[in-house]
């Protein structure tokens, strides 16, 4: 038998049942489309189940396919087991209606032993018992001795799966040997130990069952097969287990690298190095087809897999990040097969690395904090932890359950697990409420619901208050917690931030409760009118319910309200200055920073941008007293009040008023103009037809640019050796004026040296009846000198016809020119260029006085020129 590599196999089954006339189709994606049933695609019939119901129609009757599948339900076997993995690939020919139980049969035989040259006598076929059909298809068409096939009956050989199609089954087992076996005498196909491996199973999918167990003949019989792929290359590769074969070695090979541990040694590594090896596999392949780790459903399941790998790691004695290294080696050995890992690898590395740093995070800190427990009940004479110091541990902290029983073990110490189970009730409790607190769960960010109470804004008065934590977000999921080092959302009754709103960007600051604290980079509002505070948790840890104080950042306020109100006062001027058709179309309001965006038609000129900046700057000298009151719409109307068009306001606005400003605006603002500093526009420019954009600074920022212009000043004022910063203009007017008298006479000296070297030159040319001939390899520091060299040539000489090359590396550069008497006896440069670049391998072309090409054989160069002579005396005729 040959010994065929994974990636052969998998080609050899799809390209055979390809000649069987069936639609090859790529793996489907490991998470399901439109079936709510399942987590993660777990076998190859599984993405086509409407196709085997006929819900839906199938692209052709026969298909085929190697799928990608995830079995959670074998996660526990693996490293145990040699030919379960939580990942694996599973060949499969499928016929919807068309071809049955001979021909799946019959090619099932033909595969194996033909195609793969398996040897006939390892394998047994199994069928249901009752099954005659099966039974007399493998005795008489392929020829198997009827002892040689086993009867097994429901558990194994019938699948079923409630309601729907069902139908018996027909496996084909490789005997690994005796030796491999569990010893029993009855040990034969079927037998859970190591030695009958089942590779192939054939499901006829010919009953309709009722799902009260009343079976009915199908009129549409289909057929079902899956064909594990490692399990097929442990067959022919003669290898013990599906972690050798020649693909998934590699992965072990690199744990061993990684763990200085080596494979085969010690029972407990080995278990080991194959979880790590399977999990990474798995983990890589299922990020790569859009699972993300969290804390529900799949992405639980990768979370799992990936923490597990990475205790698996800490017990090889790594302790440094390894798992976003290690899926390198999967996608190399992948790659042909799933082409799209790729494109994803820097995506996949960044979902590893993150997740695998989180996990190093948390068994740090837990191992520490268990520690100290242990510690503790060792004095006191307790041997159990409590059920609240392990909840404890593991919703606050993120300590796996697992592991605080594992280490407990280490000391002699258990869980009280009633008491754990209990707190984990109780906490899927508080998750409730807090969902109901927030409503409806929607949108990709999440979205929360319209009906609960807004949260109360204190910002206008005050900058710090106390309020509770409503609900907290992390990794768009609901928590009942965050702690140290996490990024999430936390929602309060009550807030002093300004969220990001109307142009202006959010507050930010800190959220505290005892030692924890928040801090917070970001703040919007939800369609709830709930304030969502964005940030991460510094230090300590944050519960729902818990009371904090919110204190905003001031330095950053302010900031934000110098801007704010200038912008006010800039709209204002606008208008008074340009005319009443300044309409506001956009403002953005950041910390001593602004940009507003209005309706003009022309670039403003110097003198308006200098009347604008400052009639602003002098109403803050004014000191104006800036108010902000809340009215009816219609009566903020009467007031003038500057309302944006087309923005739909309430019954009841708020009306900030500064000097001549009176506008509509929710931001929060100085109380007095002065306290903006100062204002200067540092942009104008347009950013559609009609609209232009100005850019402005205030407070502090003006003071950085002036000191920043003025230490540029300084530097220049040195540089240029000026008395003083007034002197610059003059001083740079003369160097300007010298640096144009220095490069005239570079140009000319230049002009002149080529014209000396071009008189030399033509001391060594030769006549051809009336004109001049020069062919030369010239010594030119670059293409610009030879060309000035041709020239001057050409200028100098009407007779001449010149072929100059210049040698450049293994690049070579030639130029030809004809005086004018040559191209009045029909010689043209641009001829003469593409005969002599020919004989180097190269190309080039021009005009008749003048033409360049280049080539690469320097070894040919002087032939080349020497042919010169020959082609003008044939294009002359001598
Ligand atoms: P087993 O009893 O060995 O777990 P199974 O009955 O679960 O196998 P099927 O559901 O019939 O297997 O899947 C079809 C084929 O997929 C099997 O014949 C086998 O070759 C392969 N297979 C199943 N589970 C795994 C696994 N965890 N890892 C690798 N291959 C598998
Ligand atoms: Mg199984």
């Amino acid at each position: 038998m040959k010994k065929y590599g994974l990636n052969e196999l998998r080609e050899l089954f799809l390209a055979f049942f390809e000649e069987k006339e069936h639609l090859r189709l790529p793996s489907f994606q490991l998470i399901p489309q439109n079936d709510a049933s399942l987590l993660l695609i777990n076998s190859g019939m599984a993405p086509m189940k409407t196709w085997f119901t006929g819900e839906q129609e199938p692209p052709r009757k026969r298909v085929c396919t190697c799928q990608k599948c995830i079995r959670t339900t074998d996660i526990e076997n693996v490293g145990k087991t040699s030919r379960h993995g939580s990942y694996f690939e599973m060949l499969g020919n499928f016929s919807f209606g068309d071809y049955f139980k001979h021909d799946a049969i019959v090619w099932t035989w033909e595969f194996l032993t033909e195609r793969l040259g398996i040897d006939p006598g390892l394998l047994y076929p199994s069928v249901y018992i009752e099954d005659n059909e099966a039974f007399d298809i493998w005795v008489n068409v392929v020829g198997i001795a009827p002892e040689r096939i086993c009867k097994l009956g429901k558990d194994d050989n019938f699948w079923d799966h409630g309601s729907g199609p069902c139908g018996p089954c027909s496996e084909v087992y490789y005997d690994r040997g005796r030796e491999n076996g569990c010893g029993d005498p009855g040990c034969a196909p079927g037998c859970d130990c190591d030695r009958f491996v089942e590779v192939w199973n054939n499901v006829f999918t010919q009953f309709d069952n009722d799902g009260a167990g009343n079976y009915t003949e199908l009129s549409q019989k289909n057929i079902d097969t899956g064909l594990g792929l490692d399990r097929l290359a442990c067959v022919c590769q003669g290898v013990d287990s599906m972690f050798e074969v020649d693909t998934t070695v590699s992965i072990i090979n690199k744990v061993s690298e990684i763990s200085s541990v080596d494979y085969k040694v010690n029972a407990n590594s080995d278990i080991s190095i194959r979880v790590i090896t399977d999990h990474i596999r798995a983990s890589t392949m299922m990020i790569c087809d859009g699972v993300l780790p969290s804390n529900e459903g799949r992405g639980y399941v990768l979370r799992r897999l990936l923490r597990r790998a990475a205790r698996h790691g800490r017990l090889l004695g790594i302790d440094s990040l390894f798992l976003y290294e290690l899926c390198h080696t999967v996608i190399d050995i992948n790659k042909a097969a799933y082409p799209d890992l790729i494109e994803k690898t820097a995506f996949i590395t960044r979902v590893i690395r993150t997740e695998e740093e989180g996990f190093n995070k948390t068994i740090d800190a837990g191992t520490s904090m268990l520690n100290d427990l242990i510690n503790e009940y060792k004095t006191g004479g307790i041997t159990t932890l409590s059920g609240a110091d392990a909840f404890k541990l593991y919703d606050t902290y993120g300590f796996p359950l697992d592991l605080t029983v594992d280490i407990l073990a280490e000391h002699g110490m258990t869980v009280d697990n009633e008491a754990f189970d209990k707190s984990m009730d109780d906490q899927r409790k508080r998750a409730r409420k807090a969902r109901e607190a927030l409503g409806d769960l929607a949108w990709a960010g999440i979205e929360l619901g319209l009906d609960s109470t807004p949260t109360v804004f204190t910002g206008y008065e005050n900058t710090i208050c106390t309020g509770n934590i409503l609900a907290i977000i992390t990794q768009n999921e609901i928590s009942s917690s965050i702690r140290e080092g996490d990024e999430g959302i936390i929602v309060l009754d009550k807030t002093p931030f300004y969220a990001e709103m109307g142009g202006q960007s959010a507050d930010h600051g800190t959220l505290t409760c005892g030692e924890a604290v928040f801090d917070v980079t970001g703040v919007q509002v939800s369609k709830g009118d709930k304030y969502l505070h964005y940030g991460s948790v510094r230090s300590g840890a944050l519960t729902v319910d818990d009371a904090v104080t919110s204190e905003v950042d001031l330095t950053r306020r302010r900031a934000i309200m110098r801007a704010h109100s200038a912008t006010h006062l800039l709209h204002d001027t606008l208008r008074i200055i340009l005319g009443d058709h300044v309409n506001q179309a956009g403002s953005l309001v950041e910390p001593d920073k602004l940009r507003f965006d209005f309706t003009h038609f022309s670039a403003l000129t110097k003198e308006e941008l200098s009347e604008i900046e400052h009639r602003v700057n002098a109403m803050i000298l004014d000191g104006l007293p800036v108010s902000a009151s809340e009215m009816p719409l219609d009566e903020a109307k009467k007031l003038g009040a500057t309302a944006l068009f087309g923005e739909k306001y309430g019954d009841i606005v708020r009306v900030v008023k500064m000097g001549s400003s009176a506008e509509l605006c929710g931001g929060t603002h100085l109380d007095n103009t002065a306290k903006a500093g100062s204002f200067s526009i540092t942009s104008e420019f347009s950013i559609a037809s009609g609209v232009r954009r100005v850019e402005a600074i205030t407070g502090v920022a003006t003071l950085d640019a002036l000191n920043s212009a003025r230490g540029c000043l300084s530097e220049l004022t040195g540089l240029l050796k000026a008395g003083s910063p007034d002197e610059l203009a003059g001083k740079v007017e003369q160097n300007i004026k010298t640096i144009r008298e220095l490069r005239a006479m570079v140009e000319s000296a230049a002009a002149k040296s080529a014209g000396g070297e071009a008189v030399q030159l033509l001391d060594k040319a030769g006549s051809i009846g009336d004109l001049l001939v020069l062919t030369s390899i010239v010594e030119a520091s670059n293409a610009d000198k030879l060309r000035q060299l041709a020239d001057s040539l050409r200028d100098r000489e009407p007779r001449i016809v010149a072929v100059l090359a210049y040698v450049d590396g293994d690049k070579i550069t030639i130029i030809s020119v004809c005086g004018k008497t040559a191209v009045d006896a029909g010689i043209k440069a641009g001829e003469l260029i593409r005969d002599v670049t020919k004989l180097i391998d190269g190309s080039g072309g021009g005009k008749a006085d003048f033409a360049m090409g280049g080539g690469k054989d320097a070894s040919k160069l002087k032939s080349a020129l020497d042919s010169v002579e020959n082609l003008l005396k044939t294009k002359l005729g001598i």
